[in-house]
């Protein structure tokens, strides 16, 4: 401590540059302070510090399996979250002056790089803006951040005396509950669960947080209604959704998309209060859709596309400008390729001829190479074991292909799976639904070489907020990515990308994926990439939006076979 201050009162109105001198590790009560990186001047990005408290003495319970130590980590990073919100005063000079923070968590629960709890010791990374006036230091400003708010953070959020330990269990058993309620799914039979009680609907489009008044809570069907044992919470009941085609149906407006997104994020655990702690989905279910305008590199479509005009094949296929439905039919195959027991599919996002065509189409138009959507669910089911969820309110033929038929009405789910039978004797479709098999996307291998990230001098490859990506001049544009939950996993994904192209050797997207996760669990999710200083921005993201974001690279360059 009295080298910290001494060093302060040392460069106390010297040029920003004198900041380097407090580089290194500092005894504080209670906790070492690491100032593991400088910022050059005050509107730089900010410097890099951890602290890491002397001993932890939490309840060792809270953090001694895996998915308790990922839950726990994710408490504290919240709890020091608030704490900063609270104690830290913000603004105190120039550029980013005074600023202390940490990475900022999304409504799921993630392995992330902000907190590592360990028995010995609990650490948190965060940035801070060491404060100026001008250019010069301003040390009385970084003492006061240094030496009384960072303590009281400390103290409020990283230690039992300032954590409300009760709180912390209750986060750690729901988030253990959800990932053993995902791990149940495939031996029900399930695809997915949404526990009665769960509030599904959004505070509004632009947030993630629960519609607080007028929120119906979830009810299921009964004839869809299973008890499940969890962990900690014991019996819930909820509704199980079978594997095989569902359907959603119902009027607009009565929740069919609301229900649809609350399982496209059931792959994430939730935290406490959310409303979908206990809504999951297969871990590997992707929500695709139509992206018009998105590139794509030598993707096998033939499945859903045959010859397209020109005699141009489909099983290689390559546009810089994908149409709506061209550019579903990637969106699936890249999912097929990547891996997924369960597609779910919206028809407010989905091009309409990908959908369906109806007779009168069919008649007037010979040239038409969609195999439509409903001509695949059954064998996308039957031959490849992958199950959909469907949300229609419009087109009734889709009642043939459906195993079970979900009705929405004043956004309570109804059983109509023989109501809807009854219809389709009443009204038979004219167009009986094709009866194919699908075969996987072929294999094919991305050049390394292809992904330049030279930018002028530099290399880079990083993260530009939760829906873009920067490889060297390219932007990767991930705004279609609908399971990609923070910034902290396009950080990770682009590091990822980073690594590969920095390589030579060509590789399939299953390949480049599945090494870079192995490597990972290895070595930690802090080993991506070269860092000066803490890694402490990085959150895990899925196999599915990993692969999906090297699929969205315009550069990109596939060839087929070995
Ligand atoms: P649909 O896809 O059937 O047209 P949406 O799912 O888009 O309908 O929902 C329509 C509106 O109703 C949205 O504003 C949504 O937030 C709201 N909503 C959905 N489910 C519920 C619910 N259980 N309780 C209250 N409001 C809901
Ligand atoms: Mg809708």
């Amino acid at each position: 401590m009295q080298r910290l201050t001494a060093t302060l009162d040392r460069i106390d109105r010297k040029g920003y540059g004198a900041y380097k001198d407090l580089q290194g590790s500092y005894e504080l009560k209670g906790f070492t302070l690491f100032v593991d990186r400088v910022q050059r001047d005050p509107f730089a990005p900010p410097s890099l510090i951890r602290v890491r408290t002397q001993e932890n003495r939490f309840d060792p319970a809270l953090f001694d399996n895996s998915v308790r130590q990922v839950a726990f980590e994710d408490f504290l990073t919240r709890s020091v979250d608030g704490a900063l919100r609270r104690a830290v005063r913000g603004n105190r000079g120039s550029g980013g002056s005074g600023r202390i923070e940490i990475q900022r968590p999304s409504q799921v629960v993630l392995p992330r790089t902000s907190m590592v709890a360990e028995p010995g010791f609990v650490e948190a990374r965060m940035v801070v803006g060491l404060p100026a006036q001008g250019r010069t230091v301003d040390a009385r400003a970084a003492r006061a951040m240094l030496l009384e708010e960072l303590p009281r953070v400390v103290r409020e959020a990283l230690t039992p005396a300032g954590v409300d330990e009760r709180e912390a269990r209750t986060h750690v058993e729901v988030v253990e509950d959800a990932d053993h309620l995902r791990g149940l799914l495939p031996s029900l039979g399930l695809v997915a669960f949404v526990a009665d009680g769960a509030v599904l609907p959004r505070e509004s489009g632009a947030s993630d947080r629960p519609l607080r008044e007028e929120a119906v809570p979830f009810e299921s069907p009964e004839e869809f209604r299973i008890d499940v044992e969890l962990p900690n919470r014991g019996s819930v009941s909820g509704m199980g959704i079978p594997e095989g085609v569902t359907l959603v149906a119902g009027g607009g407006f009565h929740g069919k998309s609301t229900l649809l997104s609350a399982l496209a994020w059931g792959v994430y655990e939730h935290v406490p209060g959310d409303g979908r702690e206990r809504v999951v989905a297969r871990s590997d279910a992707v929500k695709v859709r139509a992206e018009d305008g998105r590139s794509v590199a030598g993707v096998d479509i033939s499945a859903m596309i045959g010859v397209l005009p020109g005699g141009r094949s489909t099983r290689n296929f390559s546009t810089t400008n994908a149409s709506g439905s061209t550019s579903q039919a990637a969106n699936i195959a890249e999912a097929l390729e990547i891996g997924t027991s369960l597609l779910l599919v919206d028809e407010d996002t989905s091009a309409t001829n990908f959908m369906i065509r109806d007779e009168r189409m069919r008649e007037l138009v010979q040239k038409e190479p969609i195999s439509p959507f409903i001509d695949l669910v059954r064998p996308l089911r039957d031959s490849l074991n992958v199950s959909t969820i469907v949300v229609v309110g419009g087109v009734g033929d889709y009642l043939d292909v459906a195993d079970h038929v979900l009705l929405m009405e004043d956004y309570e789910p109804h059983d109509a799976t023989n109501r809807a039978r009854k219809v389709r004797e009443e009204f038979p479709a004219r167009i009986p639904p094709g009866a194919g098999e699908v075969s996987p996307p072929k294999d094919r291998r991305i050049r390394a070489s292809s992904i330049d990230l030279r930018r002028g001098k530099r290399e880079t490859a990083r993260g530009k907020g939760l829906h873009a990506i920067e490889l060297g001049r390219e932007r990767v544009d991930l705004s279609y990515l609908e399971q990609l939950a923070e910034a902290g996993q396009t950080e990770a994904i682009a590091r990822i990308i980073g690594e590969f192209a920095a390589g030579e050797k060509s590789r399939g997207v299953e390949e480049i994926v599945r090494e870079a996760l192995t490597a990972i669990q290895r070595n930690g999710l802090g080993s991506l990439g070269n860092f000066r200083g803490h890694p402490g921005e990085l959150s895990l993201p899925r196999s599915q939006e990993i692969a999906a974001a090297v699929n969205r690279i315009r550069s990109l360059e596939a060839t087929t076979g070995p």
